[in-house]
């Protein structure tokens, strides 16, 4: 496919706010898409690659300014300051492109096929003389660009499109272009995206109209597959409302969730942001290996932090580094020891376990692991209708450490990707967040050199929405010296994200998602969600988590309300 038609699909999407105009023009657009095109879908989306597959384009935007300067023969700086003043770079390389345009003439005619060959060599690349080669593939498709095609190629190696389409308008916009927009097509298509976690090969099955080869799409072990999630109650009383009696509760560990994949002799672990962690924990390889019985299979865990002395279980964000650290693997290994623990099996020995009744999977992992405590073990479970029991069980785990309780459903199946009725979770009165920093400012004195304050965002499904600025909670020092997160840490990771600057203060693309606590939420008109945090503290990061999982605004407006009713409590 010409990539000019694929611009100009972004340029007319980009025209209008509203979604169900998006999906129209959208839907419009994949009627004339070619199964042999089916890959355009993951440039749809801003990606080379379907969701699962790990590489991503990963340019910064210091390599991409160098390309666009060696592609329209600009010098570097001059590109600084128009991207200072216009704020994109994608509409710098577009305003240049135009320039240079009046001068040369276009020697190629770029396809969306050439544009995925370049992009995808570009993880590829390692070692010495990388930056070279990247901007070498970069500058090749950059000086066959038409000013638009120029402006969307920036934006997409960059990683911030900007047209508001996300994986929720595809799914509408096929069910429309196929389905006539029928709900029932839209759920299925929405299921199969949850288990393939690849929207070409959902696109070929769609296009054939049939809901049966979208059915089709199954599990495969090793490729990774979105979670399932639970709804919050505030008493044991609301669960069993919603679940009936009895139902199962267990322990809502205070950890991270993965994923154990085992394929053959191989074993996987990934986040429930589809990241393999394999690398960073040998040790939980080696217990699967040696403690779970099967020839495949894929488990649903969390994997919680002890004290290697005490054997007392630690909050997250104690064991939060051993997700994002590569290096000293085993040293960290010694020191921040963790359990797993296996709540649920997704798929056993070549056949998928997702529409069997959650008791039966159950029984399936207590057959297959071997309880080894500090090393893998079954999740903590009773199965209740008694109430009183039921409130012992849930003091228990608060007494050891741990969130609350996870209450579900006996005959509830697995649905990869949803926020089910059929699991709930109690834990006490909220004081948490998960937000994701946006902006930042540099601090004074001994903190000059860093980012000492952060500017934080929560979502409302469609936008990120200023809650609060927090510069409590993170550390003088390194983490090494002294555990946590540090502002030297935390500015290390934000310079890539920058994309304007004022004086101090700069804007950041919303990449790193942190948990925050904090006293009260109140009204304001400072922040465009209309809330502020009182005393944001920051707790950890979360590398597991992206930034479309961060809270909901309609969350921080409940917990707003309860904090009202409850405020002598707090
Ligand atoms: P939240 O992140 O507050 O929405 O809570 C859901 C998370 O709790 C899941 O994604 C898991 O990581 C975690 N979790 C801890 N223990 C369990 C359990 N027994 N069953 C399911 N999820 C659990």
């Amino acid at each position: 496919m010409r990539y000019k038609k694929l611009a100009e699909l972004y340029e007319e999407i980009s025209s209008t706010t509203k979604r169900l105009e998006k999906t129209k023009i959208l839907s419009k657009f994949l009627k004339e898409v070619n199964e042999s095109d089916k890959e355009v879908l993951y440039l749809l989306l801003g990606d080379i690659y379907p969701e699962y597959n790990e590489k991503k384009i990963g340019i910064s935007n210091q390599l991409a300014i160098k390309s666009i300067s060696k592609a329209t023969g600009t010098d570097a700086k001059e590109i600084v300051n128009e991207w200072k003043s216009i704020g994109d770079l994608g509409k710098v390389s577009e305003k240049l492109t135009k320039h240079k345009k009046q001068s040369t003439l276009r020697t190629h005619i770029l396809t969306t096929e050439k544009v995925l060959e370049n992009l995808r060599k570009l993880p590829e690349l390692e070692g010495k003389g990388t930056v070279g080669k990247k901007i070498s593939l970069i500058t090749e498709l950059l000086t066959s660009a038409s000013p638009i095609e120029a402006l969307y190629l920036v934006r997409t190696i960059i990683g911030d499109l900007r047209i508001g389409v996300k994986e929720s308008t595809v799914r509408e916009s096929m069910a429309s272009a196929f389905f006539e927009g029928d709900k029932e097509a839209s759920k299925k298509i929405q299921d199969a995206i949850n288990k393939s976690n690849d929207i070409a090969e959902v696109f070929s099955a769609v296009k054939k109209r049939k809901l049966k080869d979208l059915e089709k799409i199954s599990l495969e072990t090793g490729k990774p597959i979105k979670v399932m999630l639970a709804q919050k109650v505030k008493t044991i009383k609301e669960g069993f409302k919603a679940l009936g009696k009895p139902c199962a509760i267990e322990y809502k560990y205070d950890g991270f969730r993965l994923l154990i994949h085992k394929k053959d002799k191989d074993i996987l672990l990934f986040t429930r942001s589809l990241e393999n962690v394999t690398k960073q924990f040998p040790e939980v390889v080696e217990y699967v290996k040696n403690y779970v019985k099967g020839k495949s299979f894929i488990l649903d865990s969390e994997a919680v932090g002890f004290n290697r002395e005490t054997k007392e279980y630690q909050p997250f964000q104690n064991v939060s580094q051993r997700i994002r650290r590569k290096y000293d693997i085993e040293k960290l290994q010694k020191e921040l020891p963790i359990e797993i623990n296996v709540f649920d099996i997704i798929y056993y020995n070549g056949k998928s376990q997702l529409d069997e009744p959650f008791k039966k999977r159950t029984a399936l992992i207590k057959k297959i692991i071997r309880n080894h405590p500090y090393k893998i073990i079954h999740a903590k479970q009773i199965i209740t209708g008694d109430e009183k029991k039921a409130e012992e069980f849930y003091k228990k785990a608060l007494k050891d450490n741990q969130e609350g309780v996870m209450m579900k459903k006996l005959d509830a199946i697995y649905q990869p990707g949803s926020r089910v009725n059929t699991w709930i979770k109690l834990k006490p009165e909220e004081r948490d967040l998960d937000l994701v920093i946006v902006g930042a400012e540099f601090g004074k004195g001994k903190r000059s050199g860093w980012f000492s304050s952060f500017i934080l965002s929560c979502s409302d499904g469609d936008k990120f929405l200023e809650i609060g600025k927090m510069g409590t909670g993170i550390k003088e020092k390194s983490a090494e010296e002294v555990g946590g997160t540090s502002f030297a840490e935390l500015t290390k990771m934000i310079k890539p994200f920058i994309t304007k600057e004022h004086g101090k203060r700069v804007e950041v693309k919303p990449k790193i998602v942190v948990a925050v606590t904090y006293q009260e939420i109140q009204k304001s008109p400072n922040y465009n969600s209309g809330f502020a945090l009182r005393f944001p503290r920051f707790t950890a990061l979360r590398p597991d988590k992206k930034a479309s999982q961060v809270s909901r605004l309609k969350e921080i407006k409940k917990d707003f309300e309860k904090q009202k009713r409850n405020w002598r409590y707090g």
